[in-house]
């Protein structure tokens, strides 16, 4: 079975390929006219998407068919047409939802409608060095922090998540106090490496359960900030970068050792943007060499967006024979 998927929920366009659950290709395309305003401004997310669809499902399609010389011979090998219905930002969506459907419908090929949070998820089923079910997933993006029982593919359950802000807001937010571009999650990475974890202390929350916060963090932050004089940001960059990195990471690890305590299981992934990060994957790999559980860490361009996962959570769905109509439409929420 082979499967295009397109991935257009926020500011990346994304089309794979993939047959029988196997990547062919993974093509994306960021987009920076956001930079300029400090976050990612929808309506031009959109229009960009519109710009960028046919030559990213071109790519994509030459990439994994470099045997066929033309796009109408590469658009026959196709078995279905797959692409992110929920949740983003509405005008992203419906462009890579409209461009779905039109080519489900010229090639007379079934639609599948993916959940673009499962696949975070089911990016870790990439690859040959794959989980068994069940596993725990942390995912950790710009919208959402969530600690997910995976049961089946089809099945994940969510048993844990942020009540304010997502660990890659908390990132972003923490970066733009420091002064550096958006998304700053990349560059607290980068510094944080040459610099001392434990030099400042930041607030952590104490919630109940499997739950998360972040909004104290990026106060405390804040609060630490205003009380030094000035020059001491850029002095101390690297210093600052791991320890309010090592703050994000304690929070989110504690969590997730919780998590194993109270399910059993041992089979620990993670996902999403945030998954990316250097020091949140020695962490976990760490704790899990520590405790005895099996780490899967996806790699680096199936942690940020992108289709491939799109393609992989399809590949169960057409399996399952879970098909959506032509006249699906995507949501912006996340039921
Ligand atoms: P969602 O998946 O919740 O809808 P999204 O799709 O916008 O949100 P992703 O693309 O999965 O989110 O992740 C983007 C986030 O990941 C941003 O907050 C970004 O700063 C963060 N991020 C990316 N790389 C790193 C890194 N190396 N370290 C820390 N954060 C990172
Ligand atoms: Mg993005
Ligand atoms: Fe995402």
């Amino acid at each position: 079975t082979t499967i295009l998927a397109i991935e257009s929920s926020c500011d990346e366009t994304s089309a794979s390929v993939c047959v029988n659950g196997k990547i062919l290709s993974n093509y994306i395309a960021n987009q920076s006219v956001h930079e300029k305003y400090g976050g990612v401004v929808p309506e031009l997310a959109s229009r960009a998407h519109m710009q960028n669809i046919v030559p990213v499902v071109d790519t994509a399609l030459a990439a994994a068919f470099p045997e066929l010389n033309n796009t109408t011979d590469r658009l026959k090998q196709l078995d279905a047409i797959a692409f992110t219905q929920s949740p983003g930002l509405i005008g992203s969506l419906l462009v890579g939802t409209q461009f779905a459907k039109s080519l489900a419908l010229t090639l007379n090929k079934p639609l599948i409608a993916v959940h673009h949070m499962q696949a975070h998820v089911l990016a870790n089923l990439i690859g040959d060095d794959i989980p068994e079910f069940p596993f725990l997933c942390l995912t950790v993006s710009g919208g959402h922090t969530q600690i997910v029982l995976a049961h089946d593919p089809l099945n994940l359950e969510v048993i844990g998540e942020t009540i304010d802000d997502a660990a890659g807001e908390a990132f972003d937010k923490s970066a733009k106090l420091l002064g550096l571009p958006y998304p700053g999650g990349p560059l607290i990475d980068k510094y944080a490496k040459t610099g001392d974890p434990l030099k400042f202390k930041f607030a952590e929350p104490q919630i109940p359960e499997l739950n998360f916060s972040f909004s104290g963090l990026k106060t405390s932050v804040l609060y630490f900030l205003q009380k030094q004089e000035t020059g001491f940001i850029e002095a101390n960059l690297a210093d600052l970068c791991a320890s309010i990195q090592h703050t994000i990471i304690t929070i989110l690890l504690k969590k997730v050792k919780k998590a194993v305590q109270q399910t059993g299981i041992k089979q620990v992934c993670i996902a999403g943007g945030v998954s990316a990060n250097s020091g949140l994957r020695a962490s976990l790999q760490e704790m899990g060499q520590k405790h005895g559980w099996k780490t899967f860490i996806p790699k680096f361009e199936y942690c940020t967006d992108n289709a491939a996962m799109i393609a992989i959570t399809a590949h169960y769905k057409y399996q399952a024979a879970q098909f959506a109509s032509l006249d699906a439409n995507p949501s912006a929420r996340s039921h």
